[in-house]
């Protein structure tokens, strides 16, 4: 179902209550990295520009119900003040006297911005009364926080029910571009999983198994596969309770006529930081005592080829322990093939997003999501609550 958009929406003489991504990474009261305000300025410039007031508001780090002062919104107000180039309200509560009546004298072309929501415990609660007074605050209700979309809280998804609503053009345009792309791929259509944790990414292998004509799959994630297939794995990471599924998938891609590549040999150490016993095993079995903790030479030049031959790349986690430099050659490599080839490549948010930008490859990706879990709900072809809550056009 069509969602509306900002353009279906007149801000004439409206107040939009915007729920935006200010969760931004601080060291003291210094914005480390300011990308989230940036993304969300499209959004607030367009209801500025088109006769509207604007009330932000956000969540900051984790104040658990509390006020905080180190995790008040005042450092984002400066920054924001900065990259607009207009003074910004801000209100020393969330919806207490000082937000109410700020709210209410707001006149158009000003910008209000909110205490940290989390300051609130009824927030995370999505607290009917909190969602209430939250609406009360403003007249039309934008959702642009893609980072917490995922998310049912009192000010993604609560707040929607009692007032006219609309998706902002930062949620608009991942879900343009995410759902989009895995809908309709140019193909070849090749999938990249890695990462650690392979609870959380079966269910985005059934998804892709469904679309995609190549699985590589590496990382933490690819041992529960290889144990399932009768190699020896050492003590590389095992989930034990995902081998039925891992089973289910493997017997799936074989149904489905999916291309499913796993490592076909391994960089091993004696632990994820343990540079110094590095050494390679040459086919996928780990001997004892040892772990996998990057793909091997073999593999790497086998999965850059098909990578080149794509036209339509989706990839989430790394395919090994990126963080210690010895262990981060086959990450690294899949992300220059990656960002060499000529098609369509979504990165899902989190590490591998991290790590390509690191890499200096950040602009030859055709999108890298500002949301980690929101990002992966949308690999998994769910609707995420932030927007299913929106009005339908
Ligand atoms: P995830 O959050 O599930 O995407 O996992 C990301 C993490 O997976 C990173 O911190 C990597 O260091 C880790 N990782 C990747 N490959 C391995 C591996 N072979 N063994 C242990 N951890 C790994």
């Amino acid at each position: 179902m069509e969602k509306k958009t900002l353009k279906d929406i007149d801000f004439t003489n409206k107040k939009a209550l915007i729920r935006v991504d200010f969760n931004v990474p601080l060291d003291g009261i210094k914005i480390t990295d300011d990308n989230r305000i940036k993304e969300s300025l499209p959004t607030i410039n367009y209801v500025l520009n088109n006769g509207g007031s604007v009330i932000l508001m956000s969540h900051l780090g984790r104040p658990d119900g509390k006020f905080i002062d180190e995790l008040s919104m005042r450092p984002v107000a400066s920054r924001l003040k900065e990259l607009t180039g207009k003074d910004i309200i801000l209100a020393n509560d969330v919806v207490g006297e000082d937000a109410k009546n700020k709210a209410s004298a707001l006149r158009p072309g000003e910008i209000l911005l909110i205490e940290n929501l989390r300051f609130d415990a009824r927030e995370e609660e999505n607290n009917e009364e909190f969602a209430r007074l939250l609406a009360k605050l403003g007249d039309v209700y934008v959702n642009d926080a893609f980072g917490t979309a995922h998310r049912k809280h009192a000010s993604t998804y609560g707040v929607a029910k009692f007032l006219p609503s609309a998706v902002g053009f930062l949620i608009q345009k991942e879900l343009d571009i995410i759902v989009g792309t895995i809908n309709n791929p140019v193909r070849p259509f090749v999938g990249i999983l890695g990462g650690a944790k392979i609870s959380e990414k079966i269910m985005i292998i059934d998804k892709l198994l469904d679309t995609c004509d190549t699985l590589i799959l590496g990382g933490g994630m690819s041992y529960t596969f290889q144990k399932a297939m009768g190699y020896k794995i050492g003590k590389s990471l095992f989930d034990e309770s995902k081998l039925e599924d891992v089973k289910v998938m493997l017997k799936k891609a074989e149904e489905k006529g999916v291309q499913l590549l796993l490592p076909e040999d391994y960089v091993i150490a004696k632990g994820i930081f343990d540079a110094s016993s590095i050494k390679f095993s040459k086919d996928a079995n780990i001997e004892e005592g040892y772990m996998g903790v990057d793909i091997g030479k073999k593999t790497i030049d086998k999965f850059v080829s098909v990578i080149k031959q794509a036209k339509t790349i989706i990839w989430n986690g790394p395919v090994g322990v990126f963080e210690t430099p010895e262990f981060a050659v086959g990450t690294y490599e899949v992300a220059k093939a990656v960002a060499s080839i000529d098609g369509t490549t979504i990165l899902g948010g989190g590490d591998s997003g991290a790590a390509v930008i690191n890499m200096g490859l950040g602009d030859k990706i055709t999108h890298i999501s500002t949301g980690g879990g929101a990002s992966l709900k949308l690999f998994e072809g769910k609707e995420l609550p932030g927007v299913e809550a929106i009005q339908n056009k």
